[in-house]
């Protein structure tokens, strides 16, 4: 190994956009530039000795690639050094990740406190697969620190958001629910994956473990699954580490060689995506079809201050409610050309849904009001074409409407 490749004592100071794309390298004696893929299942050992020495976690050094491979290496150092962590467990999906830090810390007869505005198949797993396992999960709304504090029981072990939420960009304040977790010995977990370590790293903010989705902006092409947790090197250490070694949910190499080489470009990528997402909300808020633009980024955000504060920039994703109900916004849709009808977001290729009939129909129809998604809403993942060629096509579905 090159003495210049080492992390992180010679990398210390050094900004995120260098850390992107310098950190975690450790080229091989072939002397490689760009990253090298390991896909070996395993390693092998020089000596009976030394295979002993690594399976006892008395020397270093690879053994089995469920829980060791250079390539996920790389990427859990790169990532971890971009959200300021002292340590990564990388993970096959965000999923997984989740999977990960619930089974990784907590037993039966824990409880956790959630914002109901979560990802919905991380609403699935907390409900009906930890539930059946004694773990239980209130959940309340993202915004209101009181009801965070109302919700906390005697067994509360950790306090789980997402902000900006999906779709309504809600914003979670990190730290008063950071000072409320460690007040209850519980741990704070937040899934960075709308805003990516390039606009927010919730670890500043107090908060003990960051979920990724790196299927999401770190790939940012829409290639690969994977996921990532980040945190203190003995909160890993005492349970998600194991969970991924034991269980098996492991990132593979070529999933996190595409990934690594997407943190290389996150955070060009992120201000690109930023300033398309500012230019279509402020365009779309002045349209008379719609209702009401959901972005941090707009002055009527009734968080923008609280946005600025915990994130360089407003994020990629934006929502707006029509006028006309489910009609409307399919109508609208189905005009749509250039734009995809795809679950997927934080792709170089915008993406419209309509939640109340997709990511949103098994929420059930009173608990989606109450979330305040409307039949009329409809979610944009921003991409990263040119933003003039978004508006022709977002004017496709404004003509549609006009022509019903
Ligand atoms: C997509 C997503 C997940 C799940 O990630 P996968 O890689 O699809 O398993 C978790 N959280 C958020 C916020 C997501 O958008």
């Amino acid at each position: 190994m090159n003495s210049k490749d080492r992390h992180p004592d010679w990398a210390a100071h050094l900004h995120p956009e260098t850390l992107a794309i310098r950190a975690g390298i450790h080229r091989t004696r072939e002397q490689e530039h760009s990253e090298a893929i390991f896909p070996t299942s395993s390693f092998v050992f020089a000596s009976a000795e030394e295979a002993a020495e690594r399976f006892a976690g008395r020397a270093p050094g690879n053994i089995y690639a469920r829980f060791t491979n250079p390539t996920v290496r790389t990427f859990e150092e790169r990532l971890a050094a971009l959200e300021g962590a002292e340590a990564c467990v990388a993970t096959a999906s965000g999923m997984a990740a989740c999977l990960t830090v619930f089974m990784g810390l907590l037993k039966a007869g824990d409880h956790i406190v959630a914002s109901r505005a979560i990802f919905g198949t991380t609403v699935q797993l907390l409900t009906n697969i930890l539930g059946r396992f004694g773990v239980e999960t209130t959940f309340v709304p993202l915004a209101d620190v009181a009801s965070w504090r109302t919700a906390l029981r005697p067994n509360t072990r950790m306090l789980f958001l997402e902000t900006p939420s999906n779709p309504l960009t809600e914003i979670g304040d990190i730290r008063a629910l950071a000072a409320l977790a460690h007040a209850h010995a519980a741990w704070l977990v937040v899934d960075n994956c709308f805003c990516t370590p390039a606009l927010q790293q919730p670890l500043q903010f107090g908060a003990d473990l960051v979920i990724h989705s790196a299927t999401k902006y770190l790939d940012g092409q829409g290639r690969t699954l994977g996921g990532a947790v980040c945190g203190s090197t003995e909160l890993l250490n005492s349970g998600p580490r194991n969970f991924v070694r034991t269980a098996g949910p492991s990132l593979s190499p070529f999933n996190a060689w595409v990934q690594l080489k997407g943190l290389e470009t996150l955070g060009l990528r992120m201000e690109r995506h930023c300033a398309n997402a500012q230019r279509i909300a402020e365009w779309l808020e002045a349209r008379p079809e719609v209702v009401r633009v959901y972005y941090p980024g707009l002055r009527n955000h009734p968080q923008q201050a609280l946005a600025a504060l915990q994130q360089r920039l407003p994020g990629a994703i934006l929502s707006f409610d029509l006028r006309g109900g489910q009609a409307a916004a399919w109508t609208f849709v189905d005009a749509l050309r250039l734009l995809s009808l795809t679950a997927n977001l934080g792709d170089a290729k915008t993406t419209i849904t309509h939640p109340a009939s997709t990511t949103h129909s098994r929420v059930g129809v009173e608990a989606r009001a109450a979330a305040g998604i409307g039949d009329g809403l409809l979610r944009i993942s921003v991409g990263l074409e040119h933003v003039d060629d978004l508006r022709d096509d977002l004017e496709r579905g404004f003509a549609a409407l006009a022509a019903r």
